[in-house]
C-alpha cells in the first residue's frame, strides 16, 4: 500500500463571514499521512483534495510544519 504526505491548512472560516481568503491560503499548519492518494489521513482527519501533497519518505524531514504523531504511529506499524 502506497501512502502520500497531506497538508492541513487552517479550519475553514465560518460560513457567516463573507470575503473571507480561500482555505489554502497560507502555509499548511500540520502534515498527515494518507493511503493511496485519498484525502482522508490515517488519523481519521478529512483534509482538502487539493491540498498540498508530498511523498511518503519525507515524513520526518523539514516541511516547515509539524507532522501528525497519530499518523506518524499508524504510518510506521504499517510500513515495516
Ligand atoms: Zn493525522
Amino acid at each position: 500500500m502506497r501512502h502520500m504526505i497531506r497538508a492541513e491548512y487552517r479550519a475553514p472560516e465560518a460560513p457567516e463571514e463573507e470575503e473571507r481568503p480561500p482555505r489554502r491560503a497560507g502555509d499548511p499548519v500540520s502534515w498527515h499521512m494518507v493511503r493511496g492518494e485519498g484525502a482522508v489521513a490515517m488519523c481519521g482527519k478529512e483534509l482538502a483534495p487539493d491540498a498540498d501533497t508530498r511523498p511518503d519518505d519525507a515524513w520526518g524531514t523539514d516541511l516547515g510544519a509539524p507532522f501528525c504523531h497519530t499518523c506518524g504511529a499508524l504510518y510506521l506499524r504499517e510500513v515495516p
